[in-house]
């Protein structure tokens, strides 16, 4: 059965058309009176754009991800704007715009410091008769290599991803253009794909991280038609260009729902293809409590405002991968340095096939990873120099992380908190009488030493510390 169902999956290859021709689109025009949204909820750029564009004798509009965040009450990142006319026919009316993408051409309008971006309504369906088809093309999964097609409105709404992000908003009549329901799935809280649920994911397996993310973000339920086959269609991600699984994780990790998303992507199987490294970080209780907490961590900091370092993260969700690579180089007679330097070329080598982390991004992964033995050495000019490092700041946020996940022992992270706060004089009476740090520091083996999720942290000695 269950094989059946995975041979229908992965060997359907239905044209684009064939699900939407059956999608029944009904227009509502929602008024005013009941959505509520005022044009000046609207930026004054986005505003500008679309109100040009109508006076041009367009027409335009607020679309996606913007107007679903204002009925939900949130303050949308970025503004959209849709329109029917085409690239060259905006860039001709905005003094300050230009024209970006090769495949799909958009317009990027700026005012101040905003930047709105356009797009010509696109269709998605392969019209045989115009030879469209030639022009959408996709792969052997069904994904699309191209979506290259200017279409009505109609069919911009129907090419977009969710319902709930296929509304148009008109600010000069302050009216809600709605073909696909989606201003009912926003009341009722559901996340609904547009069309038959396993095509459009094999279009854009993205589709399906959006989908955990965006109802992470939103606090929505997916709904069960759409949750159905993510499961079975999780290892098309596999078939995405890195760079584009790269800038989703990231968006992910930065949404401030970044825990909320991880639980789900791994409930829903969706991690393998995405970050293969979390099966095996999640599945040990050390490495699971190490990733909560860093997340936590990182949610509360992002709605607060505060920044977070991509480096960092990436460091923390890799962590666990150097530990147990670098367990076994020891084991197998490596020195520990030399081991830990080599453990973190390795997983750093895995990671940038897999998910193109940025090499912008690997000096500061480096260099947290490889400050953190630094932190045992608590006697003599060491523990003195080490505060003064450029990345201080991190590696010492990264290792009391290391603490409250139970890897190191508490009292590490509270000596340091201590050293710290403290004036020189202060420093000099908290300094250990440590012999050569070095050679006291054991080898160990990761399995025995790692204690379950009910142990507490204090309880932990994994690094030889306690
Ligand atoms: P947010 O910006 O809050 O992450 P968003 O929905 O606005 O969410 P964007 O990436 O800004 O996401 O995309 C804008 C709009 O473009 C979406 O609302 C959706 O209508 C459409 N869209 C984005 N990605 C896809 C996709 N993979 N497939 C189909 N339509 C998409
Ligand atoms: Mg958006």
């Amino acid at each position: 059965m269950i094989r059946k169902f995975l041979r229908k999956v992965f060997s359907r290859k239905a044209p684009a058309s064939e699900s939407n021709a059956k999608l029944k689109l009904n227009l509502s025009i929602i008024p005013f009176k009941h959505h509520g949204i005022r044009r000046n909820q609207i930026t004054p750029c986005a505003l500008k754009t679309a109100t040009t564009l109508q006076q041009a004798g367009f027409s335009a509009y607020i679309v996606g991800g913007a107007v679903r965040d204002l009925l939900l009450g949130l303050t949308p990142k970025d503004f959209d704007v849709a329109t029917n006319a085409t690239p060259e026919q905006v860039y001709k009316l905005f003094r300050r715009s230009r024209i970006i993408g090769r495949r799909f051409r958009l317009v990027h309008v700026m005012c101040g410091a905003e930047t709105v971006e356009v797009s010509t309504f696109r269709g998605n369906s392969p019209d045989e008769e115009n030879n469209h088809a030639s022009i959408q093309q996709t792969d052997q999964h069904g994904r699309l290599l191209h979506d290259n097609v200017f279409g009505s409105q109609e069919e911009d709404a129907v090419r977009r991803d969710f319902t709930v992000n296929a509304l148009f908003y008109d600010p000069a009549k302050e009216e809600i253009l709605d073909y696909l329901n989606g201003y009912e799935d926003i009341k009722a809280k559901k996340m609904r794909i547009i069309g038959d649920p396993i095509q459009r994911f094999r279009e854009d397996p993205v589709r399906m991280l959006r989908a955990v993310r965006l109802a992470s973000k939103l606090d929505m339920q997916i709904e069960a038609e759409t949750a159905k086959p993510i499961g079975d269609l999780a290892p098309l991600l596999q078939n995405v260009p890195p760079s584009r699984l790269f800038d989703e994780m990231l968006k992910l990790l930065l949404s401030g729902y970044a825990l909320a998303c991880v639980v789900e992507l791994r409930a829903r199987g969706l991690h393998h293809g995405l970050l293969p490294m979390l099966d095996v970080i999640l599945e040990q209780p050390l490495g699971e409590r190490f990733i909560t907490i860093a997340l936590k961590n990182t949610d509360a900091r992002i709605r607060q405002d505060k920044t977070v370092s991509p480096g960092f993260l990436f460091a923390i969700l890799l962590w666990h991968e150097v530990l147990s690579t670098w367990g076994s180089l020891q084991t197998a007679g490596e020195k520990p340095l030399p081991a830990l330097f080599k453990a973190m070329d390795q997983i750093l080598a895995i990671q940038h096939k897999k998910l193109a982390i940025p090499r912008r991004f690997d000096a500061i992964i480096q260099e947290i990873w490889a400050m953190q033995p630094r932190f045992e050495a608590r006697s003599g000019r060491k523990p003195f120099r080490l505060i003064t490092h450029p990345r201080f700041r991190a590696a010492y946020d990264f290792m009391l992380l290391r603490c409250e996940s139970g890897e190191l022992n508490m009292e590490l992270g509270e000596w340091w908190k201590s050293f710290l706060s403290a004036d020189n004089e202060e420093r000099e009476k908290l300094l250990l009488n440590q012999t050569s740090p070095k050679k006291r520091k054991r080898k160990r083996s990761r399995k025995k030493s790692s204690p379950s999720l009910a142990d507490s942290p204090e309880d932990s000695t994994q690094n030889g510390e306690g």
